[in-house]
């Protein structure tokens, strides 16, 4: 019997083993669908990751609004998953819907940037601090042309990634630190283009003293990073990190490129504007069109210059970044509307208020039964990561992964009208969240202990 906190692995398996029994029988239109969707879906989804969930069919959705969401069996849930930071601001804000009724005999895409692109930007530029914008539809766009016009501003070809770090579907950044302290290929990739070990260097987190090692040939286009890694359960930077992180960059000739993708949840300027972070290139994804797909990649005058001087010297053909969609007049029309009138300093206030009261009731739980876990917040968001103490970087974060247990505790909310997120135990605060729901989270989590640790509750 593996005992790890007072957590036995057979309640664990048996805990799964009940749910998913019970996960079957309650959502019979769900599993209806999921045996019809096989025929032409691989795995019965749109998007292979959507299988995920550890259930033994998807969930299929009916609808949502605000922080709620109903399944086609009729259950209603209490969202703190919100499509994994695309929804932060509520399902189908209202300012953002009201866009898409009013605009939708408009046009759509027509290649032409309106008025809507110029607002946004100002916006951006306001919060963050970095004077130009541009648009793409993914976060995952967005760092990759950032890295291209990083390579391309700086001459030089290597990067700079920590170890559990994710900023999307990017080739250079999968990878992950070998045992001799070099880059080796993240394992899963399905036949990748090239081996990014190759051009990428990795370390762990929290350590100036590698990133000093890494960058000290000068060969180094930039260093990409979150502010805290979020992708791992959430590693938060040690003081003075990130100050070092920027000295050194500086020092070195490094673009400093900063993905805010999840951090965003830090306040309304990221954890750029919150802590004073100055990087030369930021990245803003998800909720930034109110959960529709738009990205947006900033950059400092100087990088500007940089980028304008090296584009004189190509002539003309692709630049390799773009994507027909991308930047279409109805989704910057949605950024504008989001940014201007959903994610707004006040929204902000009632996120914070509402996380305090989870992040309170949380701490309340680890204390009654005695778990040596913690609760790690950026703002509107956090994760109970399964260590006495924060992880100080991806090697002690992964170490302390226990993927039976999540998939435990998530059925088990799951089937009680709570949802959170399939990856790890992190948790999403909207300014639509009810304080019940906060209330009735932490009332099933603390079910969910007693039953694991044998304990009352
Ligand atoms: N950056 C970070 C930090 C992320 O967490 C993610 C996705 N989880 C991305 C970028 C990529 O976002 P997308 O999948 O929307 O492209």
């Amino acid at each position: 019997m593996a005992v790890r906190d007072a957590i036995a692995t057979e309640r664990i398996d048996a805990l799964i083993a009940r749910e998913s029994a019970r996960f079957r029988e309650i959502h019979p239109q769900s599993r209806r669908l999921g045996a019809r969707a096989l025929a032409h879906l691989p795995d019965g989804v749109p998007m292979h990751w959507m299988s995920d969930w550890g259930t033994e069919f998807p969930l299929f959705l009916q609808q949502a609004t605000g922080a709620r969401l109903r399944d086609v069996d009729g259950i209603d849930y209490a969202d703190f998953c919100l499509g994994d930071t695309g929804a932060m601001f509520g399902h189908s804000p209202p300012a953002v819907a009201e866009v898409l009724r009013a605009r939708a005999g408009s046009g759509f895409t027509a290649m032409l940037p309106g008025e809507d692109a110029i607002a946004a930007a100002e916006n951006l530029a306001a919060r963050f601090g970095l004077p130009y914008w541009q648009f793409a539809t993914t976060a995952s766009d967005a760092n990759r042309f950032l890295l291209r016009v990083a390579r391309a501003a700086s001459g030089r070809r290597k990067l700079l990634v920590f170890h559990g770090c994710y900023h999307g579907a990017v080739d250079e950044t999968f990878v992950r630190l070998g045992a001799d302290g070099r880059a080796l290929p993240r394992p899963g990739q399905l036949a990748p283009a090239f081996d990014p070990s190759l051009d990428t260097r990795v370390v762990e987190f929290n350590d100036l003293a590698a990133v000093e090692a890494a960058l000290a040939d000068g060969e180094v286009a930039a260093l990409l990073t979150e502010p805290a890694l979020t992708n791992i359960g959430i590693v938060p930077p040690a003081p003075g990190f990130l100050a070092g992180l920027r000295a050194l960059t500086r020092r070195y000739g490094t673009l400093l490129l900063i993905d805010e993708t999840h951090t965003i949840s830090a306040g309304p300027g990221g954890c750029t504007r919150a802590w004073g972070l100055e990087p030369d290139g930021l990245v803003l994804g998800k909720p930034l069109a109110g959960g529709l797909p738009a990205s947006a990649w900033g950059l400092s005058a100087a990088l500007r210059e940089r980028l304008a001087a090296v584009r004189e010297t190509v002539a003309g053909g692709h630049s390799g970044m773009g994507t027909t969609l991308s930047a279409n007049a109805l989704t910057l029309a949605c950024v504008r509307a989001n940014l201007e009138q959903v994610m707004t300093a006040a929204a902000y206030a009632d996120m914070f208020a509402l996380a305090d009261r989870l992040e309170a009731g949380l701490n309340a739980l680890i204390a009654r039964f005695a778990l040596p876990w913690c609760v790690v917040r950026l703002g509107a968001r956090m994760e109970i990561d399964f260590t006495p103490q924060p992880p100080r970087n991806g090697s002690e974060a992964a170490a302390a992964m226990r993927p039976a247990l999540e998939q435990a505790l998530h059925l088990y909310l799951l089937n009680r009208g709570l949802l959170v997120t399939p990856f790890h135990t992190m948790l999403l605060l909207s300014p639509h969240t009810a304080a019940a729901d906060i209330d009735r989270l932490c009332a099933t989590l603390g079910a969910a202990l007693a039953e694991l640790t044998g304990v009352e509750a």
